[in-house]
């Protein structure tokens, strides 16, 4: 199973994949997390990313390309992957279409996960995140003790980029350059649509029970 995670920056991606990456046995490859790890390193990699990261654009195909092709081929991911944040623009699913053809795999679906742009506005302006990545929310999903993560205890932060003069430059982006994917996905029989305004444990039981029908279907 080679799944996708597609929709707008705050749609609830990483949410899901979270979750499902625990329902099934796939590796969850975030680029965004990989960017933001690159940045923390202070790789050559990582500063080239951070001007695009801070100002809400893309970070430049060749390099985000690059690093998550790389991330497939590896041994934890040859069993099946969840790819969350990529591919992002049409280059980018096309070079990831080559990258399977080479080895003789396949995409299973896109999960499009769908929201307004008026909630995307407030899930990511009160999302909270730990130093280990993992999601908050004030309001839709706070930790057990406010500001502190409830599986490592670190002090939750607000992402440079979840500020809301970054986070309307970024929806206009997913318009523009991501929502073409849409319609690359559907015209190859692989899309599948969630209402991601219903909460998290009912996108999450519609995802589940769509992936383990695709499952049942690929056995069969
Ligand atoms: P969100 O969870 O809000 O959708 P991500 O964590 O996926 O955001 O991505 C954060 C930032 O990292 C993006 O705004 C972009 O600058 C960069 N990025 C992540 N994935 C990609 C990609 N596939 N192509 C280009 N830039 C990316
Ligand atoms: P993405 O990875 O698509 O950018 P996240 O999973 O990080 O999105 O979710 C963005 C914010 O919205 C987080 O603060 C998260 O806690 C919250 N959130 C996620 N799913 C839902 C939902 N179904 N309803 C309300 N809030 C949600």
């Amino acid at each position: 199973m080679n799944l996708i995670l597609l929709g707008p920056p705050g749609a609830g991606k990483g949410t899901q994949a979270e979750r499902l990456q625990q329902d099934f046995t796939l590796a969850h490859i975030s680029t965004g997390e990989m960017l933001r790890q690159a940045k923390a390193d202070g790789t050559e990699m990582g500063l080239k990313a951070q001007e695009f990261m801070d100002a809400g654009q893309l970070v430049p195909d060749e390099v985000v390309i690059g690093i998550a092709l790389e991330r497939i081929s590896k041994d934890d991911a040859r069993d099946g992957f969840l790819l969350d944040g990529f591919p992002r623009t049409v280059p980018q699913a096309e070079a990831l279409d080559a990258e399977m053809a080479g080895l003789e795999r396949r995409i299973t679906a896109a999960i499009l996960i769908e929201a307004p742009d008026e909630d995307i506005v407030r899930r990511i302006s009160g999302r909270r995140v730990s130093k280990s990545g993992r999601v908050y929310h004030v309001e839709f999903d706070p930790p057990k003790h406010e500001g502190r993560c409830d599986v490592d205890g670190s002090v939750l932060i607000q992402r440079d980029d979840d500020k809301p003069e970054t986070v309307r430059e970024r929806l206009a982006v997913y318009h523009r350059q991501t929502a073409p994917l849409i319609e690359y996905y559907d015209a190859q029989g692989l899309l599948r649509r969630f209402d991601g305004t219903r909460s998290p444990t009912e996108v999450h039981d519609h995802i589940r029970a769509t992936i383990a029908t695709l499952r049942l279907e690929d056995e069969l």
